[in-house]
């Protein structure tokens, strides 16, 4: 058996992250399932850090991460964020949608502005004129490095003395004594006070391991595809650009594109595979509203976006298992709100309460909790 303070199942940007935060002053080891950690979901992202996106919570846990993210501790060795604006944009009859996303949003980016049709092909020439009734602008979007966020607090972890172990699945999990005695599949043991459950798709699973009710999270598809761009060179200084009814999104990736169709399909936990029949759905819809003129798709993968019935992460001591800790159920925010999540949920791992700069900026600790309403337990 080996002991620790803290166990954390799952080694993704959601268990790196709360390791190295809790690793300040706790012994803490991650089991991992795979080989290789960040080889489901976080491996899979399309990398950008959008503030307007996603609920309340997710849009305050969002802008608290930016000055980690702008400033990061020197265990990050390359800087994680560069300039990548965004736009949303309406079709013909749709710029209500346009107004009223704007008007719930502007107070998370108020640099934020409403678009012309004429100003969004401004921004971004591959646009067709014709197909554009207006758009939603966030100069201040970003786009992420990943690896580097993830490799960096995995860096911070290991100086630390934190503790990694690969191929190791969690199948059993027991409370014995005031303390959880854990099993991987190896047959090992491990034991500590604290699981924090950050397994992604998987986080129903390993409550259900533990004995503990599911939540009633759901892995959902998302597919994403890259093209050769027509624009060359110039590709790299468009911005992301998203139809507001959610049929695609593009964003420059080195000279080529990156898109995705927007895909949303449940699914089990498992490595996921892209779809590519809405991968065709999408690529026609692009060549009717762009000049991008995809003719084929170099590469394309899918991963697993996981939600919450009401697509609040779920983060918090479970109210019935003494020392189970949720942090899953980041949908598709978990990379742009790993820095304040893991400083929030190693907060409430020590008892402390949430860190007054969050809930400043709207962080609400019942909206996230594991015992709350939205959940199916
Ligand atoms: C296509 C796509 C695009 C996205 N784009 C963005 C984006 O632009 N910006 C953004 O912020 N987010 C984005 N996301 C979302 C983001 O990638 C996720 O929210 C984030 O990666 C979730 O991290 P995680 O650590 O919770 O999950 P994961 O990375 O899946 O990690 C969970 C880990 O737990 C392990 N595990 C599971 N069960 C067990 C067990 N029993 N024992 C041991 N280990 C176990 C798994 O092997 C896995 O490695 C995107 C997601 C997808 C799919």
């Amino acid at each position: 058996m080996k002991n620790f303070d803290v166990i954390v199942i799952g080694g993704g940007i959601a268990g790196v992250s709360i390791a190295y935060e809790l690793s300040n002053d706790r012994s803490v080891c991650v089991l991992e399932m795979e080989s290789a950690l960040a080889f489901h979901t976080t491996g899979r992202s399309a990398a950008t850090f959008l503030e307007a996106l996603g609920t309340d919570q997710i849009r305050a846990l969002t802008t608290g991460s930016r000055a980690f993210l702008e400033n990061p501790p020197s265990f990050i060795e390359s800087a994680p964020l560069s300039p990548l604006p965004l736009i949303m944009y309406a079709k013909h009859g749709r710029s209500a949608e346009i107004e009223a996303f704007n008007a719930a949003v502007s107070r998370w980016v108020p640099n934020s502005r409403l678009l012309s049709a004429d100003e969004v092909i401004e921004i971004c020439p591959v646009m067709k004129r014709e197909h554009v009734e207006s758009g939603f602008y966030d100069p201040n979007s970003m786009e992420l490095d990943v690896l580097a966020i993830h490799q960096g607090y995995v860096r911070g972890f290991r100086a630390n003395s934190g503790h990694i172990e690969k191929s190791a699945r969690v199948v059993d999990a027991q409370r014995i004594n005031g303390r959880w005695e854990i099993a991987v599949a190896s047959g090992e043991k491990f034991s500590a006070d604290v699981i924090v459950n950050a397994a992604g798709a998987w986080g129903d699973d390993v409550a259900t391991h533990a004995g503990i009710a599911a939540s009633g999270l759901v892995p959902k598809v998302r597919s994403i595809f890259l093209v050769n761009s027509p624009q060359g060179d110039a590709t790299k200084n468009l911005p992301i650009v998203g139809d507001i009814d959610g049929a695609y999104y593009f964003k420059p990736e080195g000279h080529q594109f990156l898109c995705s169709p927007m895909d949303q399909t449940p699914s089990e936990p498992c490595d996921a595979s892209p779809d590519t029949l809405e991968i065709a759905r999408a690529i026609d819809e692009l060549n009717d509203a762009t000049t991008l003129n995809i003719k084929s798709v170099n590469s394309s993968w899918g991963g697993l976006r996981t939600f919450a019935p009401d697509e609040n992460p779920i983060v918090g001591y479970d109210a019935g298992a003494e020392g189970f800790f949720w942090m899953v159920g980041q949908g598709g925010y978990g990379i742009q709100t790993s820095p304040a999540l893991a400083r929030l949920s190693a907060s409430l791992v020590r008892g402390q309460g949430a860190p007054q700069d969050l809930i400043d900026r709207g962080v609400d600790l019942d909206a996230l909790s594991p015992a709350r309403a939205g959940l199916n337990r």
